[in-house]
């Protein structure tokens, strides 16, 4: 396991740096994976393209489709890194999964007409995955999928789409064969937006934000040739492209050492009377901080492992759940602290730091949900990494 910073890598974290202060357009107001305002996509497809137009996003991709040559998985971390220290956008929705499909599954013209329009940003992907009966058990999901000449006709509905009501393309799983085991019968593909029949209905939310959406699928035509992978074969392709994005594990650690940074920042202004000289204050700041280091540390671990591919079973999903239980005890610290003043929500005047901390304490319990269940990964951890015996389902 190496801890210690490479100077190669130092210096290429230096460069990114330097490239997002100078370029970045104006940083997210919200913590979480947020979905932008309209107004604001233009801007970030522009950006998105600066970055893969630098190499700092898609760097790990074949040559021959814009990877650089001597990539290294460090580096995808580094940048996440960084664009969360700088509370930077990063790229938006779900080209990332989207590409570790096509990069594995896709055929040639797949790959020659994808590829480049992520790259440059005209093609933004949404997920379309869960249903309102098929989110951790996702392989009972049952929009269908139905031949007919040379196209699929889709029904069904998704749901909690990040991202749906921006995207141009969608990575969608349907059932093409409901007669066997679950997880087979599942095919993936790429849907245009666009295609008539399909309805984008966001959500929203608790924090005000409309992050997710609904998405209807009524009698949506689909060519054969928008099949990503094998037919029937979904749940592989599926599997196989959410390994591949987990650039943003040592992000977290970034992101925690900034809130608590911000955390101190209100203890230390008094705000709501908070007073850092009362001993019961100091010390739950102090029970946070030491969890931001455990939950960095473990990140960091975790890395580490994925990088030398000596990772475990219990890695992942042990990262996420701390990660997710720490950023929930901090910001509820955070609002608690302000103490009456913690109520005041964004746009009053005298919320502290425009009402973020309410923000993200709505947020919050997003994270224990969002990339498995907290519930779910610890049923993983113990059957899979502490071969205990296995939940009947
Ligand atoms: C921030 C965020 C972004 C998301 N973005 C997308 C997206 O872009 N595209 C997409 O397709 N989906 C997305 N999702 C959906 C996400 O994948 C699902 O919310 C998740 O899989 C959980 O499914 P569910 O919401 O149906 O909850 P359920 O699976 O119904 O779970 C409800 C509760 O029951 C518990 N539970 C369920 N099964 C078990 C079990 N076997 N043992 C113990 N407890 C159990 C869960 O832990 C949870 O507390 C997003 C979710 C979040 C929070």
């Amino acid at each position: 396991m190496r801890l210690e910073p490479e100077p190669e890598l130092e210096r290429f974290r230096s460069e990114v740096r330097a490239f997002i202060a100078k370029h970045a357009p104006a940083g997210r107001r919200h913590a979480g994976v947020r979905a932008p305002e309209a107004a604001e996509v233009p801007a970030l497809r522009a950006w998105i393209k600066r970055l893969y137009d630098a190499g700092y996003l898609g760097r790990s991709w074949s040559v021959e489709h814009g990877g650089r040559p001597g990539a290294r998985p460090e580096h995808g971390y580094i940048v996440a890194e960084e664009l969360a220290r700088a509370r930077a956008w990063g790229e938006i929705g779900a080209a990332p999964l989207a590409a570790g499909a096509l990069l594995r599954f896709g055929t040639e013209e797949q790959k020659r007409h994808f590829l480049p329009r992520i790259r440059s940003a005209e093609d933004l992907w949404c997920q379309l995955f869960s249903e309102p009966g098929a989110g951790s058990d996702l392989a009972g999901l049952s929009t269908r999928a139905r031949l007919d000449g040379d196209h699929y006709v889709v029904d069904g509905q998704k749901v909690w789409t990040t991202n749906g009501q921006h995207a141009d393309v969608g990575y969608l799983l349907a059932r093409t064969d409901g007669s066997g085991a679950k997880q087979a019968g599942i095919t993936a593909f790429a849907l245009d937006m666009t295609a008539p029949g399909v309805v984008v209905r966001p959500l929203r939310e608790i924090t005000g934000s409309a992050d997710f959406n609904e998405v209807f699928l009524d009698g949506v035509r689909i060519p054969v040739d928008r099949v990503l992978g094998g037919v029937d074969d979904g749940w592989r392709v599926a599997n196989a492209s959410l390994g591949h994005e987990r650039s943003g594990v040592g992000a977290r650690g970034v992101e925690l050492f900034s809130q608590l940074e911000d955390l101190l920042a209100l203890a230390r202004a008094g705000v709501g009377g908070c007073d850092l000289a009362d001993p019961a204050t100091r010390q739950r700041i102090g029970r946070v901080a030491a969890q931001v280091h455990v939950a960095d540390k473990m990140s960091k671990m975790v890395q580490s492992r994925m990088v030398n591919e000596t990772e475990d079973a219990a890695d992942a999903p042990l990262a996420k759940v701390l990660y997710s239980e720490v950023n929930l005890a901090m910001v509820e610290l955070g609002v608690s602290l302000q103490g009456v003043d913690g109520l005041r929500v964004e746009g009053d005047a005298q919320a502290w730091a425009d009402g973020w901390w309410q923000d993200a304490f709505m947020y919050a319990r997003a994270y224990t949900i969002a990339g498995g269940a907290n519930e779910v990964l610890k049923t993983i951890v113990a059957e899979r990494a502490l071969g205990m015996p296995k939940e009947k389902r």
